[in-house]
């Protein structure tokens, strides 16, 4: 029999799985099954089935994406980018192994490359046979796969994409260095004249340092850069945040929305930079 990590607890109330929030506090959610789960040279990967969130996609013991609410974050990041930039042909994505970024970048016809640079293809299968109700199965011919470090892909491109999307795991192991500001510098210089940039910048309850930061490296870089939330049921706290980092284009052309999307209405995102009082404070210091 295969040994559970030590994140997963059974006990006379049935089986759990305990997510260690950096020993802040611990979020424990009720578990039917182990659908998936093996050891990458990168993490431990594993697809469980939940009562109330459906599959689950669970890096090293940390949630990542879940069939109930993979869709809003996986929206957020790729429908505010795709509006504001108003002829995007090449895009890339770093990280986004569950495949829901990708699958959203596809609703945009004029998109012609999407190059999707995920370093653990572990969690590609995983979510490709597992997790369809967030990866949809993806066999769009426009998608490339391309397994490798996405720090180290970055630094040959120069002048080729319109917009770089960074669906990264939290800034722990092999994402540590998708937050920091040389390898947004690298994202600007892989952009052309006119390209931008969207990263996850993390909980601005609990992680306001790296938020702050992030902001701050992108604000230094870019002419243009912006924040913006989604309340994402999954993330500890629920409120999540983006960070956007543009050399051109900032307004988002409500038109231009991809008619099939469940949490980005016309309504949400024309007002989707608007911060709660305390956020804005926070970013201004
Ligand atoms: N939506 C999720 C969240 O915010 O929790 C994250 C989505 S996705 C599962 C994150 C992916 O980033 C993981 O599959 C992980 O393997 C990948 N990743 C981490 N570091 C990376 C790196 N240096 N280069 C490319 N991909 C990386």
């Amino acid at each position: 029999m295969t040994q559970l990590p030590n994140f997963i607890q059974k006990n006379d109330d049935g089986m759990w799985l305990v997510e260690d929030e950096e020993n802040m506090m611990k979020i424990s959610y009720r578990i039917d099954e182990i659908v998936y789960q093996k050891q990458s040279p990168f993490q431990h990967v594993m697809v469980v089935q939940s009562p109330n969130f459906g599959r689950m996609l669970v890096l090293d013991g940390i949630v990542q994406t879940t069939s109930l609410d993979g869709h809003i974050y996986n929206e957020m990041i790729t429908h505010v980018p795709l509006t504001i930039h108003p002829n995007p042909k090449r895009v890339l994505i770093i990280g986004g192994g569950d495949c829901g970024a990708a699958r959203e970048v596809t609703k945009y016809k004029e998109v012609e490359e999407i190059d999707m640079v995920e370093i653990d293809a572990l969690v590609v299968e995983a979510c490709k046979l597992h997790l369809t109700d967030v990866s949809g199965n993806l066999s769009d011919p426009r998608v490339n796969f391309i397994f490798a470090d996405g720090i180290e892909y970055i630094k040959a491109k120069k002048d080729y994409y319109d917009v770089v999307i960074i669906d990264s795991s939290d800034p722990i192991g092999p994402a540590t260095q998708l937050f920091e500001k040389s390898f947004y510098n690298n994202v600007k210089e892989a952009l052309k004249e006119d390209g931008l940039m969207v990263c996850q910048s993390q909980s601005p309850a609990f992680h306001m340092k790296v938020l702050h930061q992030t902001y701050r490296s992108i604000q230094e870089l870019f002419p243009i850069s912006k924040v913006y939330t989604a309340v994402v049921p999954t993330y500890p706290g629920g409120m999540w945040s983006f960070t956007l980092g543009s050399k051109k284009y900032s307004e988002v052309d409500l038109s231009k929305l991809a008619a099939d999307t469940k949490y980005v209405s016309p309504a949400l995102l024309s007002q989707c930079f608007a911060l709660p009082a305390f956020l804005q404070k926070a970013l201004a210091e």
